[in-house]
Formats: C-alpha cells, sequence, structure tokens
C-alpha cells in the first residue's frame, strides 16, 4: 500500500478508554494489576484531559469508556464524567466499568452527573465464584446492591462483564441467570494469556476446556451472548486463534493515567494525550502499516469493534 493510498484511508478516533488510576480495592486472581508497584501519579489529572480533548479534533467520538485499575478510587470521577455528558453530548456510550466494591456513595454522585451514563458492573459468576476470583467475600454481594442501584437511578440497564476463565464456563448460566432476573444486559469475553493495560495473564486453554466453553455457550439464552457474532467466533479463536482482520486500527486509543495516549492497549508508542491531533495521521499510518494483532486483541475492547453491529458503527464500513 501507498503511502497516499494509506493516507486516505486514515480515520478518525472513535472509542477512547480513560483509565483514571491503576489502584484497586480488589485483588483478582486473574489480574495482576493489584500485584505491581504503584506508579506515579496516583490519580488522572483531569484538567489536562478536559484542555486536551476540548479539542475539536475529538468531536467525533462515539464511546468514551472510564476505567483502571477502580475508577470509583478516583476522587474527581463524578466530575469527570458530568464534564464528559456535556463535551460528549450524542456519543453512543459513555461508559465506566467497577468492580462496585463500596462504591454506593461514588454511584450515586455519577447518577447526578450523568444519568445516562452506561454502568458496566464486573461478575464473575454467583458468590462462591465471584467471592473467589475477586479475593473478597461479599463483592458478590456489593454488586447485586450495584445492579439495584444502577437499575433504579440511572436511564440504561445495568451491563454485566463477565470474564470466563478456563474450567469455569458454567458460571456463565450463572451470570445469565443474574442478567435475566434483574434485566440486565451481558458483555462476554474469554480470559486468555496475554497484556491488558497494565497488567499480565498467563491464563490458557485446553482443547477440553474450549469444548466445554462451546457447551455452555449453546446453552446461553442469546440476551446473556452480548455481541452475538463476537460470541460465536470465540470457540474457533481459542482452538485455532481465527480472527477477522481487525476493522478497529487507527480508530481507537487509550490513555492511561499518566495522560500518555496509546493507540489500541498494544502499541508500544506513547505520546502526551494533548499530542494527539497534531500527530494522529503519522499515527494512524503507522497503524495501518503494522501487524499489530496479538491473542489479547481478540478478547479486549479495540479489536471487538469489528464484531459491532452497523447501526452502531457505521464508521466501521
Ligand atoms: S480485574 Fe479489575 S477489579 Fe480485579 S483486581 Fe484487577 S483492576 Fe481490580
Ligand atoms: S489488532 Fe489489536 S492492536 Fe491492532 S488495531 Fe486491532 S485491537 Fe488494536
Amino acid at each position: 500500500m501507498t503511502r497516499t493510498a494509506l493516507k486516505s484511508a486514515s480515520m478518525a478516533l472513535k472509542l477512547l478508554s480513560i483509565a483514571v488510576t491503576w489502584r484497586c480495592n480488589l485483588r483478582c486472581t486473574i489480574c495482576s494489576i493489584w500485584k505491581q508497584a504503584p506508579s506515579p501519579p496516583e490519580f488522572l489529572d483531569l484538567d489536562r484531559i478536559k484542555q486536551a480533548l476540548g479539542h475539536p479534533f475529538f468531536d467525533g467520538l462515539e464511546y468514551l469508556n472510564w476505567f483502571g485499575g477502580e475508577p470509583t478510587l478516583f476522587p474527581r470521577l463524578a466530575e469527570a464524567i458530568a464534564w464528559a455528558r456535556g463535551r460528549f453530548p450524542r456519543a453512543h456510550e459513555r461508559a465506566v466499568v467497577t468492580n462496585a466494591w463500596q462504591a454506593r456513595p461514588v454511584l450515586e454522585r455519577l447518577a447526578g452527573a450523568d444519568p445516562d451514563l452506561l454502568v458496566c458492573l464486573s461478575l464473575d459468576g454467583f458468590a462462591p465464584v465471584h467471592d473467589a476470583r475477586h479475593g473478597q467475600t461479599g463483592s458478590y454481594d456489593e454488586v447485586l446492591r450495584g445492579i439495584l442501584f444502577v437499575r433504579d437511578h440511572f436511564r440504561k440497564r445495568p451491563r454485566l462483564s463477565v470474564t470466563v476463565a478456563p474450567g469455569g464456563a458454567e458460571a456463565l448460566l450463572d451470570v445469565a441467570a443474574v442478567a435475566e432476573y434483574y434485566d440486565c444486559e451481558v458483555a462476554l469475553r474469554p480470559a486468555v494469556r496475554g497484556s491488558y493495560f497494565r497488567g499480565e495473564s498467563d491464563v490458557s486453554w485446553t482443547p477440553a476446556q474450549v469444548a466445554n466453553l462451546d457447551t455452555v455457550l449453546n446453552r446461553l439464552p442469546d440476551r446473556a451472548k452480548g455481541n452475538l457474532d463476537f460470541t460465536a467466533a470465540i470457540g474457533r479463536f481459542l482452538r485455532t486463534g481465527a480472527h477477522r482482520p481487525c476493522a478497529c486500527k487507527g480508530l481507537t486509543g487509550v490513555v492511561d493515567p499518566d495522560g500518555k495516549f496509546r493507540l489500541c492497549h498494544s502499541h508500544e508508542l506513547a505520546l502526551p494525550i494533548g499530542e494527539v491531533p497534531a500527530r494522529w495521521d503519522g499515527l494512524v499510518l503507522d497503524a495501518l502499516k503494522s501487524e499489530c494483532f496479538k491473542p489479547e486483541c481478540f478478547i479486549d475492547g479495540p479489536y471487538a469493534l469489528s464484531y459491532l453491529a452497523p447501526e452502531h458503527a457505521p464508521w466501521l464500513k
């Protein structure tokens, strides 16, 4: 592909995920973020983010996610979410992902800041599985309390974010039961070996575990499968590594708590978010030229955009 052809293919940023802190108040077994030494700064410099994202370059953002670590530990989260509501009023999704642990006071402030916020709560099964995976007795009950609060105080239904681990596929049926009972959406992904933002995972699947996952997925009601196309592709990916060409190159980015921006989470180059508008074409040219797919791309947010329905992402076509 020539440089001219590459340039004509460059696109505008559509999805931005902002990590407000790497601190967390839980100790999940499949996560390594909490095991690492804290790296400064402890929290995002929100004033810097507001200034940078005020640039017209970011006007077309469709998806804005606040995450961490545990984002409810960020003292300025409600302020950030209120600001984003005014800055990106027509975004398809403004979302936050939380483990819900002791988060009720923050959730109350978020409901006031943006009642259209999509609140995603991590849930990995019923209490014995969830509490063991999160390293905290009572964390399952706290998620249920969070679901009830979100249902009553936000306009969008809560979304349950479930990460299925090898040998634990049956827990998906429990999450489906919770979703059905409490009228929640589900977003589903398998844990695999790789790097996730600041963390690392050494999970691997045996053929028998993948076959069992296929069986469980076939038993799940559609409404508990999240994105149907994406979920249908999971078993084949785990068995063979087969995946679609990534449709999100040059469309998605991540901001770390230090204010550095990266295309997706796997590209190594990080630059201050304020420099992105001026350097965008070069960044995208490099991304389009690179073979950047890694196993963790399959399950993480950016690549999953490849499976969004056209009504949610017409710019993918
Ligand atoms: S997976 Fe999330 S909630 Fe669990 S320890 Fe890691 S950052 Fe915290
Ligand atoms: S293959 Fe991975 S790193 Fe490359 S653009 Fe897609 S999600 Fe991003």
